[in-house]
């Protein structure tokens, strides 16, 4: 199944290139009051009843054409946006080929020493918000990256059990302002952390360490790659984040980025797909 979120309150099932208004499955998730009764985004916590109800409602939906509605980051309210870096070898090869994306960073730490790093969940957007740029006088790079969304909590998980505990799969952009500034700060910038177009649920997508992904800025192929050449693929991400923090529903492990990274300016499109998600275009401002 593949869920979306649009015209901001919405909900969506996609269907080809139709979006159905099942709003109404929102009214099996309990209504909460501060404090939350439990921590992490609260539709993706009751994604199978959600899922269920959404099945029943289908045939009686709204339909709406996806070009003309506006998508919202599929997950709302994740507690963590986890960013895994230089995850690809090609990468790698052409952070250390180019100054304008290694900084002052004299050596580039391979992700088994340097793990993951945090992405502020306030720079979460959907595609139909876009990536406004920050920093004119600096450059922001684009990463198409595969997205992996928890689906339930989840501590000191074995590699062999970790796709268990996956509701499913979304594209990411990891948008980047190069500088010295660490990671986190970086790659937090308002807009900077695009999701979309929706969530592909689990049981859609066979291996998730086996699909295309592919980005064309202004309608040139700038990357082009597949998960299969992750370093650390989808099952150890996750097997090694939760050694150190509980994964909660929602939370977002954007995969790393293979080679063709560059600048955006605004004006510029972002054409995204990855294989078994789909396609979504981003625009720049
Ligand atoms: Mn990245």
């Amino acid at each position: 199944m593949k869920l979306c979120r649009f015209n901001e309150t919405r909900l969506g099932c996609v269907q080809d290139d139709t979006v159905l208004d099942v709003t109404a499955a929102l009214d099996v998730i309990p209504g909460a009051r501060w404090p939350l009764p439990a921590r992490g985004d609260l539709l993706i916590r009751h994604l199978d009843a959600v899922r269920e109800r959404v099945a029943d409602l289908r045939a009686g939906a709204a339909s709406h054409d996806v070009s003309e509605v506006t998508l919202c980051s599929p997950v709302a309210n994740p507690t963590k946006l986890i960013g895994a870096p230089v995850n690809y070898q090609t990468h790698i090869d052409e952070a250390e080929a180019d100054e304008g994306i290694v900084f002052d960073q004299n050596v580039i730490k391979p992700i088994s020493e340097s793990l993951c790093f945090l992405k502020a969940c306030s720079s979460l957007v959907g595609p139909g918000q876009g990536v406004t740029r920050s920093f004119p006088n600096r450059r922001t790079d684009h990463e198409l990256e595969l997205a992996v969304v928890i689906g339930r909590e989840a501590r000191g998980i074995a590699r062999e059990r970790a796709l268990d505990c996956v509701a499913g799969y979304t594209m990411g952009l990891d948008m980047t302002v190069r500088g010295a500034e660490d990671r986190s700060i970086r790659k937090s910038v308002d807009s900077y952390s695009v999701l979309g177009p929706w969530l592909t649920t689990a049981d859609e997508i066979d291996d998730p360490n086996n699909l295309d992904l592919r980005l064309r800025l202004n309608g040139e192929v700038r990357q082009d790659s597949n998960t299969r050449h992750l370093i650390y693929d989808v099952q150890t991400l996750i097997s090694k984040c939760s050694e150190f923090y509980t994964l909660l529903p929602g939370d977002v492990i954007y995969t790393g980025t293979p080679a063709g990274v560059g600048p955006v300016n605004p004006g510029d499109v972002l054409d995204c797909e990855i294989e078994g998600i789909g396609s979504m275009r981003v625009p720049v401002r």
